[in-house]
């Protein structure tokens, strides 16, 4: 039996679950399923697994609906997949909490990609209260909130720093500007997305060597941004670059 990390499969279609299931048990990990909403609460609440990887499209409701009551009962992370017509739906789900989404259909590999990044973040970050992320040559402190670039620190403001931080705390996962809009500024702003794209913009300026084609603060359009460490699935380069390079 293998004994890696467990993973739970929220997905009806059947098909579907056994060609994850042979993939993931071949990367040795241990695979739940549940093709109902109400059994992937008891599954989660029962057997608490290391990640879940939630189809929006579920017979028993709406799979929206879902993640909170996923994220109520484990601080796991919860990658959410959904179809090209469920836009409105992903943003819904990682407002909701959510840590990542992928569009129906994706590619096998880029599914475990995802799914090391969020076991991995969920090990180190979660569990041994890790304080710094690392990109390329940077090394950001989240207790001292110091950016340093090999030995040289990196100036940044109040407002630069707790966006930095959080989307560190999220590295390699979509944070929605509703989300950082919340974190950064507070709920009350949660409907002036310009604030985050001026303070992206600044950040950009300080870190990317050519701010216009970020390699590490990333836009996922209409979504939010992310935050990519060498660790990422996207540093292999799989031709969706953030098509918004000179956006902000
Ligand atoms: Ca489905």
């Amino acid at each position: 039996m293998n004994a890696g990390p467990v993973i739970l499969i929220v997905e009806d279609d059947k098909a579907m679950i056994r060609v994850l299931t042979t993939s993931l048990e071949a990367e040795g990990d241990r695979v739940l399923d549940a093709s109902t909403g109400q059994h992937a609460i008891e599954e989660v609440r029962t057997r608490n697994p290391d990640l879940v990887l939630l189809d929006l499209g579920l017979p028993d409701g709406d799979g929206v609906s879902l993640v909170p009551q996923i994220r109520a009962n484990t601080t796991s992370p919860i990658i959410v997949v959904s179809a090209r017509d469920q836009e409105a739906d992903k943003v819904k789900a990682l407002d909701a909490g959510a840590n990542d989404y992928l569009t129906k259909p994706f590619s096998i590999p880029e599914l475990l990609a995802r799914i090391r990044v969020g076991v991995r973040s969920r090990t180190h970050v979660g569990n041994t209260g890790q304080t710094a992320v690392c990109f390329g040559d940077y090394r950001l402190d989240l207790e001292s909130r110091r950016l340093t670039k090999g030995k040289r620190p990196i100036r940044m403001s109040h407002t630069e720093v707790k966006l930095l931080s959080t989307l560190a705390r999220h590295a390699d996962e979509v944070v929605t500007t509703k989300a950082l809009l919340k974190e950064v500024w507070g709920s009350a702003y949660q409907t002036h997305p310009g604030y985050v794209r001026v303070y992206m913009h600044a950040l950009r300026h300080k870190i990317e060597a050519d701010p216009t084609r970020p390699k590490y603060l990333l836009h996922e359009v209409g979504l939010g941004y992310r935050l990519r460490t060498s660790a990422s699935p996207r540093a292999s380069g799989d031709g969706r670059r953030p098509r918004d390079a000179n956006a902000a």
